[in-house]
């Protein structure tokens, strides 16, 4: 198995980072997390540019365009690794390697390694769906650059585990912000709703193209902040992610307690999405 390291792709044995990475020390790096379908990349541009926003976001020296390679280096793991079926590519771009210092200079070269994943697309979840635990959202004020410093986001994945709950759904005082890992939604008189892409939530790759999804099938989608007690009178509820496109949500637990259908409206758009997935797959 292969792994892109800087510009060169070694075997992942190889692959050995330097003690004063600065993404280890301080949590300076950035990531991306792109689905691939039947060997094809999903939605590749848009994760790259993202990408690019967070390392500029952080000051990183790093320019996708200038180096030119970063697209054709993921094909290229795809392909080197034999990722023919479904599975992920993990990008980390780490500010680099210096004696360990608060403060950064802008001289340090950045590190960029990614690597592939086999998986398999979590139907029974999407089936079935899932039951969150609500949580205070404990992060920083910049959750829109995805940085690999996840601490909040770690702490409240393991709560909602302890609680028998596959993701935490985090709320600012009253106000819904988004999953550990995933965006939410919720469904209201045929009305779609959640937070907008502020500084308080990751703009989600997936959400950006489920919003889409939905005013072309005429569903309307307002971007506006909602509390607990709005969340628990929803119709329908479910979460977003590169990973695990659309989960519905049948269970609140936590800060607050309900109990949720799997309904018409995030059903439509799962068949939307997987309509869209298929294309990829086609090539
Ligand atoms: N919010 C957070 C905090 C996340 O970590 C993720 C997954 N990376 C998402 C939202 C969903 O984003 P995307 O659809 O781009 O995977």
């Amino acid at each position: 198995e292969k792994v892109l390291f800087n510009d060169k792709m070694i075997d992942r044995e190889n692959a050995l980072f330097s003690f004063d990475d600065r993404s280890m020390y301080f949590g300076d790096g950035v990531y991306e997390v792109i689905r691939v379908y039947s060997g094809h990349p999903y939605k590749l541009e848009m994760h790259l540019q993202r990408l690019q926003r967070s390392a500029d976001e952080l000051d990183i020296p790093y320019s996708i365009k200038e180096k030119q390679t970063l697209k054709k280096r993921v094909t290229e793991l795809i392909d080197t690794n034999d990722l023919t079926h479904d599975g992920y590519v993990y990008i980390q771009l780490s500010r680099g390697a210096a004696a360990r210092d608060h403060l950064y200079e802008r001289h340090i070269d950045p590190f960029i390694f990614a690597f592939t994943k086999e998986m398999e697309t979590p139907v029974n979840q999407q089936e079935q769906g899932i039951a969150v635990y609500l949580t205070e959202d404990i992060r920083w004020l910049r959750c829109d650059i995805k940085t690999v410093n996840l601490l909040g986001n770690v702490l409240a994945k393991r709560q909602a585990a302890d609680h028998d709950c596959s993701e935490a759904i985090q709320h600012r005082g009253d106000t819904i912000t988004e999953g550990s890992s995933s965006n939410l939604f919720i469904v209201k008189d045929g009305r779609l709703q959640t937070h907008p892409a502020d500084n308080l939530i990751l703009n989600g790759i997936t959400r950006q193209i489920v919003a889409d999804l939905a005013e072309e099938q005429g569903l309307p989608v307002s971007f506006t902040p909602f509390t607990t007690a709005e969340l628990l009178e929803a119709d329908e509820a479910f979460i977003t992610s590169t990973i695990n496109e659309i989960t519905p949500i049948i269970e609140w637990r936590g800060t607050r307690h309900g109990m949720l259908n799997i309904g018409p409206i995030t059903a439509q758009l799962q068949k939307a999405l997987q309509a869209d997935i298929e294309r990829t797959r086609s090539g």
